[in-house]
């Protein structure tokens, strides 16, 4: 692992740094549909520039970057505090997975307005009875007539409200063994058959909703990988998903730390020897973030695809992220309980950390079975 840039790579940065201060869109407006649209339009100037999934093939809408290259922007954006570009699981997860399972007319017909932002992806995979244990999941679809017929419930389906397009996992053959009777299918969420409703989180906000699939009709030529072999997509969906958090979010605490120590000196605690010594800690721990997070492109660049090792960074960023809101809220006291504060947003945000895109349990688990090679408990 080398963490030092070649002056391509420094040149490419500051590039960029120059571009997103000069292009920065402004904070996001307030309410969810303004906010929404706000994140489409800079995705649209981060398309036209060429900076949207860049790391793509270029014959694919992409600029063939290296994964340092895509890892810099992910920590640039963070630097510039952008928003998130409105595509985000499109870009993170789904373009990468079509790229990898999908045929030619796949990648032609759905690669493109991911990128532009003209369609919004979701990730419809957990279910109320199946998160962790995903493989028990009881949505079927039954081939009929050339369609796929779908019938069942979905849950914390993130941007559901805005997507064009949802990545499905259902039981196609429920006479195998579970992980072996799953199909991965892009299915179109505009459709009556489909019922979005939402669900508020602890911060007020409605990001993710309930999806209610009564007899949803999917084409068969939106299967992705295969019929049966919807696991293994959906393993190449969740790398994508950890490994994703990795640079960017090493940046992004690096500068919640920064922020927290400013908070001190303004509340007047930074010499408390606690407050210095609970610090001190998340520093080391947000650099060790950095690293390993760094050690996960390494992985990425030399298999071609990221591997369980990027679970360790996603635990990592969630604990850190938590324990350094948790001290915000402890050096504002009273104040810290004010509804409308930034950090007590950050603060409740933070809790799903541990939850999304897999908990800080399972991805233990996956550290200790696939990358320390310990023994599986089952
Ligand atoms: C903000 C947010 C956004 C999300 N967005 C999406 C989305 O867009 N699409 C989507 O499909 N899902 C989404 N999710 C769902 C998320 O992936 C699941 O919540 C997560 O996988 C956990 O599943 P569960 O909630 O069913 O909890 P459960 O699996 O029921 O787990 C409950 C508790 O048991 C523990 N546990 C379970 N199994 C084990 C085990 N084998 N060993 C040790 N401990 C275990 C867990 O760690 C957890 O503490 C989102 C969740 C959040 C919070």
């Amino acid at each position: 692992m080398d963490l030092t840039l070649s002056p391509s790579e420094q040149r490419f940065r500051d590039e960029l740094r120059t571009w997103l201060e000069d292009n920065h869109p402004g904070a996001e407006p307030p309410g969810d549909d303004a906010a929404f649209d706000h994140r489409r339009r800079w995705q649209r100037r981060l398309f036209d520039a060429g900076y949207a999934g860049f790391s793509w093939p270029t014959e694919y809408g992409g600029r063939g970057a290296t994964m340092i290259e895509q890892a810099l922007f992910g920590e640039e954006m963070a630097r510039a505090k952008a928003p998130s570009p409105a595509n985000i699981l499109g870009m993170v997860m789904g373009g990468p997975v079509v790229i990898h399972h999908g045929t030619e007319e796949q990648k032609e017909r759905w690669l493109r307005p991911i990128l532009t932002g003209e369609e919004i992806w979701c990730q419809g995979f957990s279910e109320p009875e199946s998160g962790s244990d995903l493989a028990s999941l009881k949505t079927k679809a039954i081939k009929s007539n050339g369609d796929w017929i779908v019938t069942g419930q979905k849950v914390w389906t993130t941007f559901a409200h805005k997507s064009k397009w949802c990545m499905l996992v259902a039981r196609t053959d429920p006479d195998v063994p579970k992980h072996q009777g799953l199909t991965y299918f892009i299915m179109d969420m505009e459709q009556d058959a489909v019922q979005v409703r939402p669900l508020r989180q602890i911060t007020g906000e409605p990001e993710f909703n309930e999806l209610f699939i009564e007899e949803a009709r999917i084409p068969d030529e939106n299967v992705v990988g295969g019929v049966g072999n919807g696991w293994g997509v959906a393993i190449t969906t969740l790398m994508n998903e950890r490994a994703g958090l990795g640079a960017a979010s090493a940046v992004g605490v690096r500068i919640g730390l920064d922020e927290l120590m400013a908070l001190a000196r303004e509340r007047g605690v930074a010499d408390d020897p606690v407050i210095r010594q609970r610090i001190g800690q998340l520093a080391i721990e947000v650099e060790l973030l950095r690293l390993n997070a760094w050690r996960g492109l390494t992985h990425t660049m030399k298999h071609g695809m990221p591997g369980p090792e990027g679970s360790l960074p996603k635990w990592q960023w969630s604990d850190v992220n938590q324990s350094l809101t948790e001290l915000a809220i402890d050096i504002l006291g009273e104040d810290g309980a004010a509804w409308d504060s930034p950090w007590a947003y950050r603060f409740l945000r933070a809790r799903a950390n541990s939850i999304e895109g897999g908990t800080t349990e399972i991805l233990k688990n996956i550290i200790a079975e696939r990358v320390l090679g310990l023994p599986k408990l089952r």
